[in-house]
């Protein structure tokens, strides 16, 4: 009865009901609607999750690589018809409870998704991004377009002209990473034939091609209800949802957006292609051992059937899932390069794909790759996989359907990115939620033919005999950085010197004008149109989590009795601290090594297999944090796992397997090991030099900072080079290094146990601990010194090749005075949203600007985030206390900054999650009367709180320690005018 109400007043309102059906797989009832006046599709999927989520999606087609769908996807966050602010995006980023709120552009769709726990805040999140996608401001505001998109910089006529622009340097970023270079050049390449043939970010050489009539004309076309999905999920009030879409919707009239927007699909070639593309690369090391090569295939011309998808993403992860399955393992081995590229199955679009292929390849090896890749390929087609391996990604692919543990990501939303997959290219949007019969139907069809008939064709058809591949080479060229920054300077000299005297003076006035623009408030008349909680909205408690501290075997053993659907999640926590000082770099490849190494009775393959097959998975790592007011930092190694609770038997077992069994004798897995850490920090250093910085500011300022520094900052990167060329000579030595840390490590002293399930499940485990800490050893700890060493606290430039920047710089609040108050997480948040956001990012161009105080050590740093400037970011930080002490802040702009606050401290936790979150406070001395404290202190927080923090950040401007990865003619000129790095580094 209660269905057939909702329908009458779907009908009512004018929407027809396509299907409805239940979806067990996700406890869900969901209805499609179409509305009958524009065609816009509706899904509604009612359950109990209180995580509702809501996304709108248009199909967004490019034609070329001017970046139209991305820079479109920006500027309409930035003011509508209902909100007519500067930024209603950043107001809602400051001032919502939302546990998602972001923007995706896809290269045929742009999605826009937002997710909360509170009903009331959803609606507004979904009123705003309503009017933001259907009425934006930008498609009549020219400056919106430049600031985003791409605009002539001239600060005055006597200047250069330059570039700037939020996605343009955005995709300057990604343009100097190789990995995605070669992720575009191989799509691309795949269907030079339709729209995947371009770049829907924008090539930075394109962006500046685009002008503003296309940008309007393509807004207008496709941001129609015609060509619109809609999805809605979560428990609230169904009839709601259309009574608000009904208000949008019915204001248009249908369009042929949705036939304009179809997706052709390509063709499938005759013969193989090869293509060879230059990406920047360094001076560092050999250049001609630094190439990359990667095969692609175009799987199939028509869509595939729901079990074949299934099929495949099986077979994908046979071949790729773990660091045993062949494919991965054996080109590993292979010693021709030293990382794995390519994603394997890709099946997001149209048609699905495949890549494989490695870095760090000797020119000479390039073929070697290709012609590995398909004998590896051909030979699993002729002998299939073993059982074990099968058994093992079956377990793994259906523990993780069910557990459908989506992290810090919602569900709904990673159900709706599922759905879309089929419902965006018109097929059916219910299909890719109910996996429960393919699945069965699939391991039917494995257990009654073997595993062998099922799989070999698969390679065959879509990969062996599919001549629709396209292998990428890529090559390393040192002058690539160079020589485009130059091209860009001259176009702008041309520029600059087609322009007559009168243009330039009117090119300076308008930079000035819209930097003017850019860094005005919004009056608070216009702020008050975004609709915001009220304090009342919001619980005066933090969020509980139970907590029961006992005792197994003389051992500390948090219980968190949490509902998990049956799954058993448990850290084995040992203390870092009765290691020997000088084993600490060897720490992270030590954690991999248990993982990779293998048993006595066991080799690391079938060690690895046992653990797919027998549990959701093993985890090993450091962990290292500042406790608050002690010298001593926290330093930890946590073994990670999670089970069915009739596996958590299996599951301590292997983790004591883990701990004592593995042997540390294979020396040549354990070169691989230091080679894809290399590379994988080399990725780290172009595509997150923020975070490089970060770690590396850290590092000088504190000592939790200076260990993980050690274990995976630059420090990190030139130990594992230095650890490359010595391995052969040095193995006994390492390889009795590794066995002295098992011995240190690995003791019952030390050691405690959080386990996290539903109080049935928690007591059954409680013998299965005691069983997996009677097998382990008891050694009194070594008691050694404290780990107190810092870097020295010197300004560093990290030198990159790359064209835009990560510039940071950092203090200790603590050391000059500041006393911790719940007001500074309010205060940080709103400088990084406001006043960070409009000058680095909006007026400085950059593609993000943000602060981060870590309350535990008492470091407040500053970071920017693909930057085209350096010194000019510097002066903004440095400027952050006469902003606070000038800052007008009125109860409005208050309550919002109180309530996005409380919105990241009260961030939605999955079970797993919060038994984590409840076993970090516990060792960080983190009571819950100071939780209870410091929320009081956020409710409280006041304009005063403002000015006194302008004071401790103010210490910053002098003693603050600055470290830029940055490219080498930007950290020339810094030092031309400032002097400002006594260090410079070069990294790649
Ligand atoms: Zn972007």
């Amino acid at each position: 009865a209660d269905t057939d109400d909702v329908h009458e007043y779907a009908a009512k309102l004018g929407f027809e009901k396509v299907s409805e059906q239940v979806i067990d797989e996700c406890k869900s009832a969901a209805v499609l609607y179409k509305h009958k006046k524009t065609g816009a599709e509706v899904m509604s999927v009612a359950n109990d999750d209180e995580n509702k989520v809501f996304g709108i999606v248009f199909r967004t087609p490019p034609k070329n690589s001017t970046g139209i769908p991305h820079i479109l996807e920006h500027s309409v966050l930035c003011g509508s018809r209902k909100y007519p602010l500067k930024e209603p995006f950043v107001e809602l980023l400051k001032g919502s409870l939302h546990t998602f709120l972001n923007a995706f552009t896809y290269p045929d769709r742009t999605c826009y998704p937002v997710a909360s726990t509170n009903t009331k805040d959803f609606y507004n999140l979904v009123d705003v991004y309503l009017d933001a996608v259907f009425f934006p401001k930008c498609v009549e505001d020219f400056q919106t377009f430049q600031q985003e998109g791409w605009h002539y910089e001239l600060n005055s006529p006597e200047e250069e002209i330059s570039y700037k622009g939020v996605v343009f340097n955005e995709m300057k970023g990604v343009y100097s990473q190789p990995d995605n270079i070669m992720g575009r050049v191989s799509q691309q390449a795949l269907s030079p034939d339709n729209t995947y043939g371009v770049d829907c970010g924008g090539d930075p050489n394109d962006i500046p091609k685009l002008t503003f009539e296309e940008f309007k004309e393509f807004h207008s076309k496709f941001y129609h209800p015609s060509n619109a999905r809609i999805w809605f999920y979560g428990d609230d009030d169904t009839k709601e949802r259309l009574r608000i879409l009904s208000e949008y919707l019915d204001l248009f009239e249908a369009s042929a957006a949705r036939n304009e927007s179809k997706v052709m699909p390509q063709k499938l070639f005759k013969e193989p292609v090869r293509i060879a593309e230059k990406y920047p690369a360094g001076q560092e090391g050999d250049l001609k051992k630094k190439y990359m090569v990667c095969t692609n295939w175009l799987l199939s011309e028509e869509p595939l059937d729901v079990e074949t998808e299934l099929a495949l993403g099986f077979l994908d992860h046979l071949l790729l899932g773990t660091p045993a399955s062949p494919l991965r393992r054996i080109l590993l081995e292979s010693g021709l390069g030293e990382a794995i590229v390519g994603g394997g199955v890709e099946d997001e679009l149209l048609q699905p794909q495949f890549s494989i292929g490695l870095k760090g390849v000797s020119e000479d090896n390039i073929e070697k790759v290709e012609e590995l890749v398909m004998q590896i390929l051909k030979n699993l087609a002729e002998e299939g996989f073993a059982p074990e391996a099968v058994e093992a990604s079956m377990n793994t692919i259906e523990f993780s359907l069910r557990e459908n543990n989506t992290g810090s990501f919602p569900r709904g939303l990673s159900l709706m990115l599922r759905s879309m997959g089929k419902w965006i290219y018109d097929m059916d949007p219910f299909e890719p939620l109910k996996y429960e019969q393919p699945l069965q139907q699939l391991k039917a069809r494995i257990a009654e033919k073997g595993s062998k008939a099922v799989f070999s064709p698969l390679i065959e058809k879509y990969i062996l005999n599919n001549v629709h591949r396209v292998t990428v080479e890529m090559q390393p060229d040192p002058e690539k950085a160079s020589r485009d920054e130059a091209a860009e300077k001259e176009i702008l000299k041309q520029v600059k010197s087609s322009m007559t005297q009168e243009d330039l003076a009117e090119l300076a006035r308008a930079t000035k004008e819209l930097k003017d623009k850019q860094e005005t408030p919004d009056p608070p008349e216009a702020l008050k149109a975004v609709p915001s909680l009220s304090l009342q909205d919001i619980p005066k408690k933090p969020i509980h989590v139970p907590i029961e501290v006992g005792e197994i075997n003389g051992v500390k053993v948090l219980q968190h009795d949490l509902f998990t659907n049956d799954v058993v999640y448990s850290e084995v926590v040992f203390d870092m601290g009765s290691m020997k000082k000088e084993h600490l770099q060897l720490l992270p490849l030590f954690c991999q090594s248990l993982l990779e190494m293998g048993t006595k009775d066991m080799d690391f393959v079938q060690l690895n297999q046992l653990i797919g097959r027998k549990t959701g998975g093993i985890s090993v790592y450091p962990l290292t944090s500042s406790i608050k007011g002690k010298e001593d930092p926290l330093t930890r190694v946590v073994v990670r796992g999670k089970a069915m609770s009739t596996r958590v038997e299996d599951l301590f077992h292997l983790m004591n397997c883990l701990l004592q069994d593995v042997q540390f004798t294979e020396q040549q897995r354990f070169k691989q090991f230091v080679s894809q850490s290399k590379a994988r920090m080399e990725n780290r250093l172009r595509g997150s030099g923020h975070g490089i910085a970060a770690a590396r500011m850290d590092a000088k300022l504190n000592a939790a900072g200076w260990i993980s520094e050690q274990m995976g900052g630059v420090s990190y990167l030139e130990y594992l080079r230095d650890l490359e060329t010595k391995i052969d000579q040095d193995w006994d030595r390492i390889s009795a290094s590794l066995e002295e840390m098992r011995k240190s490590l690995f003791s019952k002293e030390g050691c405690l146990i959080n386990i996290t399930s539903d109080s049935k499940n928690l007591e059954k485990s409680g013998q299965h601990i005691a069983k997996f800490l009677d097998a382990l050893p008891s050694s009194p700890s070594l008691g050694s010194d404290p780990w107190l060493s810092r870097l020295p606290s010197v300004n560093e430039a990290i030198v990159i090749p790359t064209q835009v920047n990560y510039v940071g710089k950092a203090g200790n609040l603590y050391q000059s005075g500041y006393q911790l108050n719940g007001s500074a997480y309010v205060i940080s948040k709103h400088i990084s949203n406001t006043w960070l956001w409009d000058r680095v990012r909006v007026s400085g161009g950059a593609y993000g600007g943000f602060c981060d105080f870590d309350t535990h050590s008492g470091v407040f740093s500053y970071l920017s985030y693909r930057d085209p400037n350096l010194l000019k970011t510097l002066e903004v930080y440095d400027g952050t206390a006469k902003f606070l002490r000038e800052l007008d802040v009125d109860d409005d702009a208050l309550t919002k900054a109180i309530i996005g606050t409380i919105g990241d401290v009260d961030s939605y936790q999955l079970p797993d999650a919060k038994g984590y979150s409840s076993l970090m406070r516990y060792l960080l001395g983190i009571t819950e009367e100071e939780r209870q404290q410091r929320r009081e202190e956020i409710l409280a927080t006041s304009v005063k709180d403002f000015k006194e923090f302008a004071d401790a950040v103010e210490t910053i401007n002098d003693n603050g320690v600055v470290v830029a990865v940055a490219s080498p003619d930007d950290v020339e000129a810094a030092n031309k005018e400032k002097s400002l790095f006594s260090d410079i580094k070069k990294c790649l």
